[in-house]
């Protein structure tokens, strides 16, 4: 990395030249670093808006599942059988699941060989588990931390080899140039936060051949949200300079604590806690689920499967599944407007209008399951501390004593499967920028547990060998690249001064938006979707976009990373919605992890209103045979287009003709 200062537009401003500028410090963008530094890139630098931030690092879950293919034992798995596996979730590309499946060992290996302590046995065998849509048992686990695992084994090796970390670095804008037809990614501008609050401007240049985005999830778009308070997301960054934005409709949202955010999946369920409501006071406590369930054991049952169905599936709504139990809480907590508990000090008591608990009227594998694990006995607390005491623990270290209080709840947002479109090598259509982990929507309707960090590992991997093998020039000249971008840095400049010249009073605008953002899109765009209301939603979200673009003011310096923040969110809950819109408008009903609310459709239970009537996609449907894409275009409005799905190649597998085309790079 060269550091240099460029005189652009009457300002002196610090610039870093570098082959690759990899944004983030989560899970991918740290295997990305390392796997450049390890193939001989080492013109290499990392900015992030703060070290330690983030979803792998901050994140898990009872039991935190990756997710790679079997190897343990006499299991028969292969990468196509893998590929079918993932694709068989719907709309995801069939060569995108056959990379992610057929790297995945290579990815686990690299792993395990950097320390993180996932389990085998004496023979050396990694034991895999059944995840959820996993017919195959391919999910391993390091304990409720794998993510965090996995980032401070890679964290201990970026420090160790020395890769530059720019902490505090704040990436507002990415650079581009037009070459030929192309869109190209060149650079970009950060804010340096220790600049800001010395009551400095803080601006930054990057010169970059290559930029990896590792930005993670767009958790910051939503209020009811398990992302950790630190993982906000950046899509806008690329969504504003025309990168494609494909099946951004489907996320996961699911049960999790808020006053702690924490999925509630696994044991947490498995021990059959009591759900309770209250008014906002705490007071008119209710067993609320009692009224819709038949009988005391499908409730019980229903809620033990929550366990292991963790993510609001519409199609486990109906005959009293699990997700039936989402659509209570949601009602209660958004439509009622009280506040949802679980209670684990006691057994579901049936209110008096269903049986008393009791594990004779279980299901058989609930049943089955508890008795398995020896815990026919107690109250849900005495039941979690003989299966899993570090789920306890876990809380008490939050400060939350299960044994003692009820743990607040709600339906949250956790992932998104969609994001930024990338190719094979994770190449977005910006030539040289590579979204790679979460922000890289490589998923589709449905994903097995544990893909997501699958998927983060192998992208930044591919990206890497690509960046290596095809893009490993220098950085053009500083005098180059100040002529290059000198006009877009001149509208950041202007914009700064726009927001900064006559600062707010307060800071209230910028907190009013960034609610108004997140309000609106656990309102209209998270697990329930309302026809009727959603158009509304999209319109207003970009009457917001156009409102901040103008209207917007910081009080202080240090107040612009949460100005660029509120942009970069704002631009995301519109074409997020806009989508959604799109879907619903070509017909598309609950699917995934969302609920569209539908007349003509059934209700979810017999005593729920006829306004919670929903409909799943018939087979076959357009939006079934399709994957919508979404962008901005040169002149910043969204288009939409409806792309087929790519079947998972079945190509030619002879060594000798493999091995040539290796021997003469002839394989990208
Ligand atoms: C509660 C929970 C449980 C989960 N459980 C599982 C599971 O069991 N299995 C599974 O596979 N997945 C799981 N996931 C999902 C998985 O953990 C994430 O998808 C994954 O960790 C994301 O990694 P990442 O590297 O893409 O992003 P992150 O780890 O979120 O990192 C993003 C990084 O980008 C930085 N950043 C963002 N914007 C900027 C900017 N403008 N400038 C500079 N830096 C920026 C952030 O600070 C952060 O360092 C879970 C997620 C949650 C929330």
């Amino acid at each position: 990395m060269k550091s240099s200062v460029l005189e652009i537009v009457g300002l002196t401003i610090p610039c870093f030249s570098v082959n690759t500028l990899i944004i983030g410090s989560g899970a991918a963008s740290l295997n990305a670093a390392l796997r450049l530094f390890g193939s001989g890139q080492k013109d290499i630098a990392i900015a992030t808006e703060r070290w330690g931030a983030g979803t792998s690092n901050n994140a898990g879950s009872d039991k935190q599942t990756y997710y790679k293919q079997s190897l343990y034992g006499q299991e028969s798995d292969s990468p196509i059988r893998m590929a079918e596996d993932l694709f068989s979730g719907g709309s995801m590309h069939g060569d995108i699941a056959l990379c992610e499946a057929q790297n995945s060992s290579l990815a686990f290996f690299n792993l395990i060989g950097l320390g993180v302590p996932f389990p085998h046995d004496r023979f050396g065998g990694y034991v895999g588990y059944k995840t959820d849509h996993d017919p195959l048992g391919r999910g391993t686990s390091a304990g409720p931390l794998t993510s965090h695992l996995m980032f401070e084994a890679m964290a201990g090796e970026v420090k160790k080899k020395g890769i530059p970390v720019l902490n505090d670095h704040e990436i507002i804008v990415l650079l581009t140039q037009k070459i030929e037809d192309n869109q190209h990614v060149i650079g970009a501008v950060a804010l340096d936060k220790t600049e800001l609050a010395a009551g400095r401007l803080g601006l930054v240049l990057f010169n970059a051949v290559n930029v990896v985005l590792g930005t993670g999830g767009p958790g910051g778009i939503y209020r009811t949200s398990v992302y950790p308070e630190s993982q906000l997301g950046s899509h806008g960054l690329a969504l504003s300079i025309g990168a494609v934005g494909q099946n951004l409709t489907e996320s996961q949202f699911g049960l999790a604590s808020i006053k702690f955010r924490w999925n509630l999946s696994g044991t947490y369920q498995q021990v059959i806690p009591r759900y309770v409501s209250t008014d906002m006071d705490g007071r008119g406590e209710e067993e609320f689920l009692n009224e819709y369930f038949p009988d005391m054991g499908t409730l019980a049952t229903a809620i033990f499967l929550k366990g292991y169905q963790w993510p609001f599936d519409p199609k486990k709504v109906r005959d009293y599944g699990s997700s039936l139990i989402d659509v209570l809480v949601y009602q209660e907590t958004v439509v009622k407007g009280r506040r949802v508990f679980l209670d684990y000090t006691a057994n579901l008591t049936g209110g008096g209008c269903l049986a008393e608990f009791s594990f004779e009227n279980l299901g058989a594998e609930a049943y089955k399951y508890l008795e398995k694990s020896g815990v026919l006995f107690g109250t849900p607390i005495e039941r979690l501390k003989a299966m899993n005491l570090p789920a306890v623990d876990l809380y008490k270290e939050h400060n939350i004593d299960l044994e003692k209080e009820y743990l607040e709840i709600a339906v949250c947002a956790q992932h998104n499967n969609g994001g930024l479109r990338g190719n094979v090598w994770w190449e977005s259509n910006i030539k040289h920028l590579f979204p790679v982990g979460e922000v890289n929507g490589s998923h589709g309707i449905y994903r097995p547990g544990g893909s997501a960090l699958n998927a983060g590992q192998v992208g930044s991997q591919r990206a890497a060998f690509f960046i290596t093998k095809r893009y490993a020039a220098s950085p053009p000249d500083e005098g180059i690249f100040a002529a290059a971008v000198s006009a877009q840095t001149k509208n950041i400049l202007d914009f700064v001064n726009r927001l900064s010249r006559f600062p707010a009073k307060d800071d209230e605008f910028l907190h009013s938006t960034r609610r108004e953002i997140q309000g609106r899109m656990s309102s209209f765009g998270a697990h329930i979707r309302d026809p009727k209301q959603i158009e509304d939603a999209r319109n207003k979200a970009w009457d917001l976009y156009a409102r901040i673009r103008k209207e917007m003011r910081v009080s202080s310096l240090q107040k612009l990373p949460e100005a660029f923040k509120n942009l970069d969110l704002c631009l995301t809950h519109a074409v997020y919605l806009d989508a959604i819109v799109e879907y619903i408008h070509n017909d598309g009903k609950s699917r995934g992890s969302f609920l569209v609310l539908d007349k003509g459709g059934q209700k979810p239970c017999e005593k729920l209103g006829e306004e919670w009537r929903f409909s799943l996609n018939e087979k076959g449907s357009f939006v079934e045979k399709k994957i919508l894409e979404v962008r901005l275009n040169e002149k910043k409005e969204i288009t939409k287009n409806w792309v087929d799905i790519r079947p998972i190649p079945r190509e030619e597998s002879w060594f000798e003709n493999i091995w040539k085309d290796y021997l003469a790079d002839n394989f990208f």
